[in-house]
């Protein structure tokens, strides 16, 4: 019998850990009811057999001393971004290490699949833009031994993967293959909605979760060409979520723009009878009702007997840019022209008062959907380039601006492109008012996620955005329970997604398991590594108080965070709930 203390391993079996029981665990379930102290969890071949006081091991288990350490499910992740990265790293570094134990992929549409060779190189250069991913890392690092989506499945299956995973089919990528070129350029015939449709059931038979799309306008391909889903019009939305209804499951995820508003929503869940999950509602100062107004829609929607959910984030939207790739301002259609060059023609462009002025007027213009609203007190000096500026760092551009006298805007560029385009700004764009995302993440009809873990890496890492829920705002801030914190990230996303058999600790529920430290729990502070294909860096975070993590009952995450290399026990998850 090997002993794990505190989630310290004493005796470490070698190969799959058959039997496994933690003693003495104070137990989050899952359902938000109350914690119980002093509980027993006992594991067989991946699924937990019992649970209660004083279970018997038997002699070949191993046995985790919880000593009063919090166990709960895994976390589920709901929106990911992995479909490129999970080629190359089938521990979609760092999500295990921060308790998340299954990651749905494939949201907003952003898939790498379906792909033909020849349009490769566009769908890497399109996730460039639009999900902050390096052109370099893509290209370095996909593994394309897939054409097909159900290949792309079989190709996951066949590497293994530490967590489990479910994956959307893709809008984006559907198009592209069915549309080549066009598909940035104009609407689908009838032929090819049928066509797309034809691949949609077949994408669902094979195992997808649902189908995903966008029509954000912040979401932009390369040279800033609007995302193939954003030309999709009403007959091709409606004929593609009635070809995944028609499997009679599946959930339709979007990250909705102006046209797709919850009424427009509300009338296709009516039409196609399967759940919606409406992406991304970021609480918007600038329009600080408006989420309110979208969920009170959605609650309404719901009493009519149309499951419309809302996802919420509880981080707030923060992004660490330099101008040479200004994410934050790409949703600007004045800044389109900027998208389409690079190096000095850029920083020619950057300068010319013209583009400039197309810009102030269009921040004068409101916006229901926008990431930055001319709050330049919310955008800091993070890393100056020039030695001789390092005293302006980690002040805001209002500031600085007014200290000059000038618009923030043509400091800011002005200062950029006289650092080479190196600086590096970070600007707290969304979601950082605390009152309302505390109601936001409160509202019954919300789903909290949108972590985009796998994308934007070198703008921010919300991969740990469960540690924060837990951390932050169940213990600092008592905005939820922590078993309502705990419920929020495992049994309800399960319920929301139709994952059988996860997102419970019950008998004969999966041992996806999390261990930690209640008074402790909390996601560490970002910083920078670089351990990406062709050595590019990327922004991470650490947690805090974890002192382990399972998935299918094999430990993945030791207690010092430490991700375990030499085991894949996750899934792929193909089988769902209606
Ligand atoms: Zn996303």
């Amino acid at each position: 019998m090997a002993t794990i203390r505190n989630g310290n391993i004493l005796t470490k079996n070698l190969g799959i850990d058959m039997n496994l029981v933690f003693r003495g665990a104070t137990l989050f379930d899952g359902t938000g009811e109350e914690r119980r102290e002093r509980t027993d969890v006992a594991v067989e071949d991946g699924t937990i057999q019992a649970v209660g006081a004083d279970l018997p091991a038997p002699s070949d288990a191993t046995v985790v001393d919880a000593d009063g350490l919090g166990l709960m499910p895994g976390i589920i992740d709901s929106h990911t971004h992995y479909d490129a990265q999970i080629t190359w790293d089938p521990f979609l570094t760092p999500s295990p290490s921060l308790g998340v134990t299954t990651a749905v992929i494939g949201n907003c549409g952003f898939t790498i699949a379906p792909c033909r060779d020849e349009d490769r190189d566009l769908v890497m250069r399109n996730l460039t833009q639009v999900e902050g991913m390096s052109l370099e890392v893509l290209r370095d690092g996909i593994e394309w031994d897939f054409e097909s989506f159900p290949d792309y499945l079989d190709a996951i299956e066949r590497r293994g993967v530490a967590a489990n995973v479910a994956a959307f089919i893709g809008h984006s990528a559907l198009r592209t293959y069915v549309m080549g070129g066009d598909a940035v350029e104009r609407a689908a015939t009838a032929d090819e909605v049928a066509t797309m449709a034809d691949l949609v059931r077949a994408a669902m038979r094979a195992g997808a979760i649902g189908f995903a799309t966008s029509t954000a306008p912040q979401h932009n391909g390369w040279g800033g060409v609007p995302m193939p889903s954003r030309l999709a019009d009403d007959a091709e939305l409606y004929a593609l979520t009635g070809a995944m209804a028609d499997e009679g499951r599946g959930i339709f995820m979007l990250t909705k723009g102006n046209r797709t508003d919850v009424p427009y929503l509300e009338k296709m869940a009516a039409e196609v009878g399967r759940p919606i999950m409406i992406a991304a509602l970021l609480h918007n100062p600038t329009n600080p009702t408006g989420t309110f107004g979208e969920l009170e829609q959605i609650a309404a929607a719901r009493a009519r007997g149309h499951e419309l959910w809302g996802q919420v984030s509880c981080c707030p939207l923060t992004m660490d840019f330099t101008l040479a790739s200004a994410y934050p301002f790409e949703g600007f259609k004045a800044w389109s022209p900027a998208m389409k060059v690079s190096g000095d023609a850029l920083k020619q462009m950057l300068a010319d008062p013209g583009f400039r002025q197309t810009v102030k007027d269009e921040l004068e213009q409101p916006a229901g959907v926008r990431l930055f609203n001319g709050e330049w007190h919310k955008i800091v000096l993070t890393e100056v380039a020039e030695e001789k500026n390092r005293s302006l760092e980690h002040r805001s551009v209002a500031d600085l601006s007014a200290e000059a006298g000038r618009h923030p805007f043509d400091w800011m560029l002005d200062f950029a492109v006289s650092e080479d385009l190196r600086t590096l700004f970070t600007a707290v764009l969304l979601n950082s008012d605390e009152d309302a995302v505390g109601r936001m993440i409160r509202d019954p009809n919300a789903s909290v996620a949108l972590s985009d873990a796998g994308a934007h890496l070198t703008f921010f890492c919300d991969a740990g955005f469960g540690l924060h829920l837990m951390g932050h705002w169940s213990r600092t801030l008592g905005t939820l329970t922590l078993e309502q914190a705990v419920h929020e990230l495992t049994a309800k996303p399960a319920g929301i997604f139709r994952l059988p058999g996860r997102g419970r600790i019950a008998p004969g529920y999966a041992a996806d398991l999390v261990l930690f430290d209640p008074a402790r729990v909390d996601r560490g502070p970002k910083r920078r590594v670089r351990d990406l294909p062709t050595g590019a860096a990327r922004l991470t975070t650490d947690a805090v108080g974890l002192h382990g993590v399972w998935v299918n009952g094999v430990p993945v995450v030791d207690r010092d965070g430490t991700m375990q290399r030499d085991e894949r026990p996750g899934r792929l998850l193909r089988r769902f709930d209606a």
